[in-house]
């Protein structure tokens, strides 16, 4: 068979393969989305747990202080009725309150502070509610992925064993052309050229409607096993029967 032929050959086989591992890589990248996205739900879970660790210190914090603050105001209320005078009992006093005072701002504190751990709990939530969600999610994609691969293993096999035989018969050149091309193009390597007008001997690249010069089509009307590129597309172009007859009814 001639090339052109040969090459339309690996150009049917090599779009089925494409098409079946296409499907497997769409579930993949799929799953590689909702791994991503478990990941920084799981981050943000681990910030708001460390937050919410921090605040709690900071409230132990407190609680420790006003209760030596306590310790002190019960010892100094022991003080005040040990006192001599008038001058004793109003120092002793000012220091009492003074350190209520302080007892006050603790305290102030610690409801700001739980208010703060009141606040990441419900986020925590909120969280925990994204990830079982993701979870489940991801669960289903990896069994999605699974059941594409099982369900093409058999197909693929087979056709990847059709591409070889069709490939083997190929020149190397011409092969390397086509898988660069086939690479490029998601395995649309190849455009038939349409007819635009025969009376004026238009024609056209069925990929990218781009007119094609007289010099190419001659080329290819010379022989099947010339490559002819679209300029514009980089197709490997190739003329169907029917307007190989209609270009030159005596072929
Ligand atoms: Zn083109």
């Amino acid at each position: 068979m001639p090339l052109i032929e040969n090459l339309l050959a690996l150009y049917s086989v090599d779009k089925q393969v494409r098409g079946l591992t296409s499907r497997v890589e769409s579930a993949k990248i799929y799953l590689n989305v909702q791994e991503r996205q478990l990941k920084e739900i799981q981050l943000e879970q681990a910030e708001n747990s460390q937050q919410r660790k921090q605040h709690q210190a900071h409230i132990s914090t407190i609680e420790t202080e006003t209760g030596s603050i306590d310790d002190r105001i019960n010892h100094l209320r022991e003080e005040l009725n040990k006192t001599v005078n008038d001058k004793q009992y109003s120092a002793v006093l000012a220091e009492i309150n003074t350190l209520k005072e302080q007892r006050k701002a603790f305290e102030d504190e610690e409801l700001t502070e739980m208010s703060a751990v009141e606040t990441l709990e419900e986020s925590a939530s909120y969280i925990k509610g994204r990830l079982e969600e993701r979870q489940t999610v991801l669960a289903s994609a990896a069994v999605e992925l699974k059941t594409r691969e099982t369900e093409i293993a058999e197909q693929l096999a087979e056709l990847e064993v059709q591409r070889k035989a069709a490939a083997s018969i190929i020149p190397e050149d011409a092969l390397s052309t086509f898988d660069s091309i086939a690479d490029d193009y998601e395995g649309e390597s190849m455009a038939s050229i349409d007819v635009e007008d025969l009376k004026r001997r238009e024609y056209s690249c069925n990929s990218c409607s781009l007119r094609i010069s007289l010099d190419a089509l001659t080329t290819l009307l010379g022989s099947s096993e010339n490559l002819v590129i679209c300029g514009s597309c980089d197709r490997i172009l190739y003329l169907k029967d029917d307007t190989r007859q209609a270009i030159c009814p005596s072929n």
